[in-house]
């Protein structure tokens, strides 16, 4: 007889089950793909970020992803709650579209593996968009666990952030007690805004988000790890003139 001890019991086995290391790999889809540069590539089979306890999605029709980014931004928000508990939603921009391709404005996003996220702010509260911020409205002390997360996945190949906010992530660093050799091989700052050197670096236009950027996962064969030449690059296409000139007979 299924007394309530015995079935509380089979509960608990069920959700170690579901939760054991096997059943995600099995979960796991090999066949998601990221095909081609990120400025000239789609994707397949995606895998869609979802609105969550930690994430909050601002144009969830852009949140496609191959299954190692999405994973990534949704467990890096779950860390980030974790480690402190009243920090508020991550704010996410766009991802890419669900089989991929030109997402204009960006000349990227078109393969799965970028993603723009917000910060995290002083004031608790997350912004309403993407905004500009500047450097005292960041709190450092969650962005720079959401980044270091992100990197200690080893899925990271590059973040792309405006020098000025770096300078209040590097600071804490310090006060957090990263060693100085870790700063430099993550941070760009405080050298030059066109040195390509870390894994976090300076872009323009990236004063009001983080840029991620993944690596070409092993079991995407047909994925380009670098960005292609911007001729090559794919853009979308115009929209037909609206008063053709008729076709002389
Ligand atoms: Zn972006």
């Amino acid at each position: 007889m299924a007394t309530p001890i015995r079935l509380l019991l089979a509960a608990a086995l069920l959700s170690t089950v579901l939760a054991s290391p096997q059943t995600v790999h099995a979960r796991w889809k090999p066949q998601q793909q990221a095909k081609g540069a990120v400025n000239a590539g789609h994707l397949e089979r995606a895998s869609r970020l979802h609105n969550t306890r930690y994430v909050k999605l601002r144009f969830p029709a852009n949140a496609w992803g191959t299954r190692q980014l999405v994973d990534l931004v949704q467990q890096c928000a779950k860390e980030v709650r974790r480690r402190h508990r009243s920090a508020h939603k991550l704010l996410v921009g766009d991802l890419s579209r669900r089989t991929g391709g030109p997402l204009p404005p960006h000349a990227g996003h078109q393969n799965g593996r970028e993603a723009d996220v917000g910060f995290y702010m002083r004031s608790g509260r997350a912004l309403g968009g993407l905004w500009r911020v500047g450097g005292h409205d960041l709190d450092a002390r969650r962005t720079l666990t959401f980044l270091a997360c992100a990197i200690d996945s080893h899925a990271i190949s590059q973040i792309f952030l405006d020098r000025a906010l770096q300078a209040p992530l590097v600071r804490e660093a310090r006060r957090v007690g990263w060693k100085q050799a870790r700063i430099d091989k993550t941070f760009s700052w405080p050298r030059g805004r066109n040195v390509r050197v870390g894994v976090v670096q300076h872009r323009g236009g990236h004063d009001n988000h983080l840029h991620l950027r993944l690596h070409c996962a092993p079991h995407e064969h047909h994925c380009r790890e670098r960005p292609v030449a911007r001729r090559h690059a794919l853009r979308a296409k115009r929209k037909p003139r609206r008063h053709r000139r008729r076709r002389r007979p």
